[in-house]
């Protein structure tokens, strides 16, 4: 990824429209939940339905709301990653959207 690309550009957005935007927004938090953009190849999933359907295949077998109260970080199996990375990262996002949003406000009403 190139420094340029994203030079003076925000990295938030709800409409991502190039691959670079779907990179930088994929995990999102909305309603108290973490979502997965396209996350089952056609549409935005959920992270713990995600998990719980991706899960029982081979490893755990928990319920979406199970894995919200952290159930796979108990089992330990490989998702309690991917749920620990996907939080990570849609808590940052969604803070560095507020203050993006600002900054785009700020900036709209000095001119
Ligand atoms: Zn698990």
């Amino acid at each position: 990824m190139k420094n340029d690309i994203l030079a003076g550009k925000r990295l938030t957005t709800d409409d991502p429209t190039n691959n670079i935007q779907i990179l930088l927004n994929y995990a999102y938090a909305k309603d108290g939940r973490v979502f997965l953009r396209y996350g089952n190849g056609e549409e935005d999933i959920d992270l713990c339905e995600y998990v719980a359907e991706t899960a029982a295949e081979n490893y755990c077998n928990h319920t979406p709301d199970e894995i919200m109260d952290g159930a796979c970080m108990e089992c330990d199996c490989p998702f309690a990653i991917l749920y620990v990375v996907a939080i990570q990262a849609a808590e940052l996002r969604a803070r560095l959207k507020e203050y993006e949003d600002k900054t785009e406000r700020a900036v709209r009403d000095f001119k």
